[in-house]
């Protein structure tokens, strides 16, 4: 009995290990075809000015839109993208959409664009960025990276020639999830990065966790030693908004702030929620 229980859980297990690697493969099918055809679309969360809570950057979230699925987010294909060669035609795809749409903005607003370190190496990532940003008419210094610790991980002389030739066009770099990689102290400061943006598991429990607001203050302590600005991320209560600014952040984003929209529906760049013409939120708002 216990044999033959055994042998039905192997089955069971191999069965459904034969399952998802059916799944595995069917996406991956449908990503490729979905990469060679663009489907896709980028949605924009703003991140604003502590101080002023001005819109100073839009960040580019990309979306699938999955033959059959619907609208799938990042946390579903981004993995898959990256072990299977996708993530460099997709990331080319995103980086000249957000440019395109980019261009078209208020010259005050920068859009950030999440580079995987799947994109980031040798000098095929400089060449597109060069050709993109000519062929959309972005000005250089108003598109931003956002990248992660991982990339200070390997090819550290690469990626640092990189950074350099990046920041010298006038392209700012941030770093993104600060403080939950794994690359050292050391190689994270002897990086040129304009921004730091602190995970959100610290902004989570802020005002209830004496040890995230001491990773804060000692983010904001390191941030000023090098002279790059400080980004949090996840910001969903007016009780973080006000922690976070009483402590001197330059930049916040969340949910409390505004949640990823398409450019069109976006309030800052685009129509606004209720589909008003282009500026003309703002304007009414203004009363001119
Ligand atoms: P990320 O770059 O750290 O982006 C922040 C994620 O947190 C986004 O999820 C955003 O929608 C979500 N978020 C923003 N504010 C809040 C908040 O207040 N509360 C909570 N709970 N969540 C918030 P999303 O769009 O699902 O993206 C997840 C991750 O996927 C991104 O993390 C990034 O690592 C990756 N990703 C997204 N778009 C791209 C892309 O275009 N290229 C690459 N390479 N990666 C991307
Ligand atoms: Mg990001
Ligand atoms: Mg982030
Ligand atoms: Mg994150």
């Amino acid at each position: 009995r216990v044999k033959a229980e055994g042998r039905n859980g192997y089955r069971f297990f191999e069965e459904e290990m034969h399952k998802s690697a059916q799944s595995r493969n069917r996406l991956i099918n449908e990503l490729r075809e979905s990469v060679a055809r663009g489907d896709f679309e980028l949605h924009y969360q703003p991140i604003f000015d502590a101080k002023t809570l001005q819109p100073r950057v839009m960040e580019a979230l990309v979306r699938w839109r999955h033959p059959s699925e619907g609208l799938l987010q990042p946390g579903r294909f981004i993995g898959i993208a990256e072990e299977t060669g996708l993530m460099e035609p997709l990331g080319r795809w995103i980086l000249r959409q957000a440019c395109a749409d980019a261009a078209s903005w208020p010259k005050g607003i920068k859009v950030a664009v999440n580079i995987s370190p799947a994109q980031f190496r040798g000098p095929e990532l400089f060449d597109a960025v060069l050709r993109t940003l000519l062929e959309t008419g972005l000005s250089p210094d108003q598109l931003e990276f956002e990248v992660t610790e991982s990339i200070l991980l390997q090819e550290k002389e690469e990626n640092l020639l990189l950074f350099r030739q990046l920041k010298n066009i006038g392209i700012s770099i941030a770093l993104d999830d600060f403080g939950v990689g794994y690359a050292s102290l050391g190689s994270v400061v002897s990086f040129p990065f304009d921004k730091v943006k602190i995970d959100r598991s610290f902004t989570k429990d802020l005002v209830t966790n004496p040890a995230n607001r001491t990773v804060v203050a000692s983010i904001m302590t390191l941030a000023a030693g090098l002279g790059v600005q400080v980004i949090a991320e996840g910001v969903e209560t007016e009780e973080q908004l006000d922690y976070l600014r009483s402590q001197g952040l330059d930049l916040v984003q969340g949910y409390l702030l505004g949640r990823p929209a398409p450019a069109g529906l976006n309030e800052w760049v685009g129509a606004g929620p209720a589909g008003a013409p282009q500026g003309g939120h703002h304007l009414a708002c203004d009363g001119r």
